[in-house]
């Protein structure tokens, strides 16, 4: 039920945090992974670790420009013959600007990649799973921060919650072509863009204690609901947003 064998998956920021656990996962069950990154150094090391496990390719190519995702799903299917999963994962975080002092470029920044950069990548996507008639899975990586308030992050929350209704929307317009729409509300997980809040002690002390779990999320704990909703496990699974949190919603 969960063998990606013969089937690819696109993870845009695979090449390190929550969308190199999604990779790992999808290889490790048998996919076909891309993983699309701007930086080589870090699509060089991912691409050499997932190679162990799977065919992989890694691509240059910045989520927010169109003529690099047309480009990067075309390489993609170029090596691979067909994309059936695609995690548009890639997002940036703010500078915790307080909302007064906020500049329009900031806020035009975050909306071009975790925005813009979903809806590029999903309409690329979606164009090739209509051509070939067989379906596919869209997934997200979406945030808490679309529910709770987020001080200083009002354009990164914005994004998030926009790329909800988003799946939403691309859930009902495509169901009746086997094309699903999901996205994933990670909890705190330590990564890359987490690592000076996660490291900050007074954030440790006043978080850390209110997950469930206790402890704080990694990247391998993406692993399962990838191949999940990659797989024909999911065949049903649509317009969901699934919290992998630790349990911190519900807390
Ligand atoms: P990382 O900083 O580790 O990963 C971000 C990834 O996105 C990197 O692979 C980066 O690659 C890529 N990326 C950024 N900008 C672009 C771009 N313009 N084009 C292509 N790739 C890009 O952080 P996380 O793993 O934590 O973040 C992954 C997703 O999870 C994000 O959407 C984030 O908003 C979301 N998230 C994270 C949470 C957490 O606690 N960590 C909580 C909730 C949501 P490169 O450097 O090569 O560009």
């Amino acid at each position: 039920m969960f063998d990606l064998t013969g089937k690819t998956a696109i993870v845009t920021g695979g090449n390190g945090g929550i969308g190199l656990g999604f990779a790992r996962g999808l290889a490790r069950a048998g996919a076909n992974v891309a993983i699309w990154g701007r930086n080589a150094d870090k699509n060089e090391a991912a691409r050499a670790e997932l190679a162990e496990l799977t065919e992989v390719l890694a691509l240059q190519c910045d989520v927010g420009d169109e003529d690099d995702i047309v480009h990067a799903f075309a390489e993609t299917v170029d090596r691979f013959g067909r994309v059936d999963s695609v995690f548009a994962n890639a997002g940036i975080g703010g500078r915790s600007t307080r909302f007064a002092e906020m500049t329009l470029d900031e806020w035009r920044d975050i909306f071009r990649i975790n925005m813009e950069g979903v809806f590029l990548t999903f309409r690329t996507a979606v164009q090739h799973m209509m051509e070939h008639q067989q379906g596919g899975s869209l997934v997200v990586t979406s945030s808490g921060s679309a529910y709770f308030g987020m001080p200083r992050g009002e354009h990164y929350a914005a994004t998030k919650a926009g790329v909800n209704a988003m799946i939403r929307g691309l859930a009902v317009e495509y169901g009746k072509h086997g094309i699903r729409a999901n996205a994933i509300t990670p909890g705190w997980i330590d990564t890359d863009m987490t690592a000076p809040l996660l490291a900050n002690e007074r954030f440790e002390r006043g978080v850390l204690p209110r997950i469930p779990r206790k402890r704080w999320g990694r990247p391998e704990d993406f692993e399962g609901i990838a191949v999940y909703l990659a797989s024909d496990a999911s065949a049903w699974h649509t317009g969901d947003v699934i919290n992998i949190d630790g349990g911190y919603a519900v807390a």
